[in-house]
């Protein structure tokens, strides 16, 4: 059976796929990008039908992280040239949210550099949540705080959080190479408290950091293992002044070939394009909207996206509408309140099994079905070249005295 039909097949019946199928699909050859964009665009409409999911992000703290995750600017001797400011107060926080949500956005995320908060700290975002849904109560608020520690959770939840965001980044076996202050089990704890908490789980990866394609399965395969209602799949942003600078290696093909694995495997989660989507994807970009059912509006933390309103035209022009604060995001068997799924408690989808696994044969030469390509061990190193004047360091909204953009 063709692979690509397989992988359809599968993520219509929430089926994992095979590993071998995965990297399969990374290996599919430039020539067949637009086919396998074709097959996880049927998944991904099944799902998600043409709804894209807006969401605005709130830089509360800026930069000065005691932390080393490589790829971040704001890490332990960042040199990059980022705004770098304390907490934002809740009536600032809020005033920022207020553009994202008037741009479009149903949600507000809510992100801190830092290893973790104090209790202080959640009651801050404590007073930020309350000020923001007192304006907009239909918003749906993620808390992005970093590692938390015991009862954090239940407070943001208790404060009006509706989802926690933590992303795993990158495998466990290769989690030590781009950070040292901490590691992958920490990062998966918290997730598993906020879920624990009610929370609904937002939790993603880091492509474009020199890891494997196996590095990238494996990530996403404990990612579904750990069942978040959302993933955000970013591409690295090569800051200036990081110990990745130089780590230039994607191509749009590649981050269309990747945003379509995490479909299939993830096949009825929120798939996010988060940050990376204008340097990498570049021009590509509408052809992304095919895969993934959520993205960002306007700027991320510490960089400049697209204008917020380039953003609505690319996504009507593709023929997609924004999705509405009076439709759900997920579909009916995970979502039991607005925004929220299993992450929150149910235990209803099969997202976090691999049970599949075990009965299915193994994959017709995958190789042979995509791509030519051999499957093995490899590293994505195949990028365009350094980019740096697509990295444009955030100068406006949150943190500073000029408009946001959304
Ligand atoms: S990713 Fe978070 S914890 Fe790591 S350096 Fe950046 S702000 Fe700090």
């Amino acid at each position: 059976m063709d692979l690509l039909k397989t992988l359809v097949d599968k993520g219509l019946r929430r089926e994992l796929p095979t590993r071998e199928e995965a990297l399969a699909v990374l290996a599919a050859s430039d020539d067949e990008v637009l086919d396998v964009v074709a097959a996880a665009s049927k998944v991904r409409t099944h799902w998600f039908g043409r709804r894209v999911k807006l969401n605005y992000l709130v830089n509360l703290k800026s930069g000065l992280c005691p932390e080393d995750c490589s790829y971040c600017s704001q890490r332990l001797g960042s040199k990059a040239e980022i705004l770098k400011y304390t907490w934002l107060k809740p009536d600032e926080a809020a005033a920022a949210a207020k553009a994202g949500v008037s741009g479009g956005a149903k949600r507000v995320c809510l992100v801190a550099s830092g290893r973790g908060p104090t209790d202080r700290d959640v009651e801050r975002v404590s007073q930020t949540i309350e000020a923001i849904k007192q304006e907009n109560g239909d918003v749906e608020i993620c808390a992005c705080l970093g590692l938390l520690s015991d009862g954090q959770a239940d407070k943001l939840r208790a404060a009006g959080a509706d989802a926690y965001n933590h992303n795993l980044n990158t495998s466990e076996s290769t989690y030590g190479d781009i950070c040292t202050t901490h590691d992958f089990s920490d990062r998966v704890s918290t997730v598993q408290q906020a879920q624990a908490a009610g929370l609904s789980a937002c939790s993603g990866l880091i492509a474009g950091m020199g890891e494997s394609d196996e590095d990238l399965v494996d990530v996403v395969y404990a990612l579904r293992d750990l069942d978040p209602d959302s993933v955000p799949v970013n591409f690295l942003i090569p800051f200036e002044g990081t110990p990745l600078a130089k780590e230039w290696n994607l191509t749009p093909q590649r981050c269309l070939r990747i945003l379509a694995m995490v479909r299939f495997v993830c096949p009825d989660v929120e798939v996010r394009i988060a940050g990376g989507r204008e340097v990498h994807l570049r021009s590509m970009q509408p052809l992304a909207l095919h895969l993934a059912n959520s993205i960002f509006l306007g700027d991320y933390l510490t960089s400049e996206g697209q204008a917020g309103q380039a953003d609505l035209a690319m996504i009507a022009d593709a023929g997609f509408t924004v999705e509405g604060t009076d439709q759900v995001t997920l579909p009916e068997h995970r979502a039991d309140v607005a925004g929220a799924g299993c992450g929150s408690g149910g235990g209803c989808a099969p997202c976090g099994g691999g049970e599949a696994e075990a009965d299915e044969p193994a994959p017709e030469p995958v190789a042979a079905s995509v791509g030519a390509a051999a499957v093995g061990p490899s590293r994505a190193g195949s990028g365009d070249g350094p980019r740096p004047e697509l990295v444009a360091v955030r100068r406006r909204g949150a943190g500073t005295d000029l408009p946001p953009n959304a």
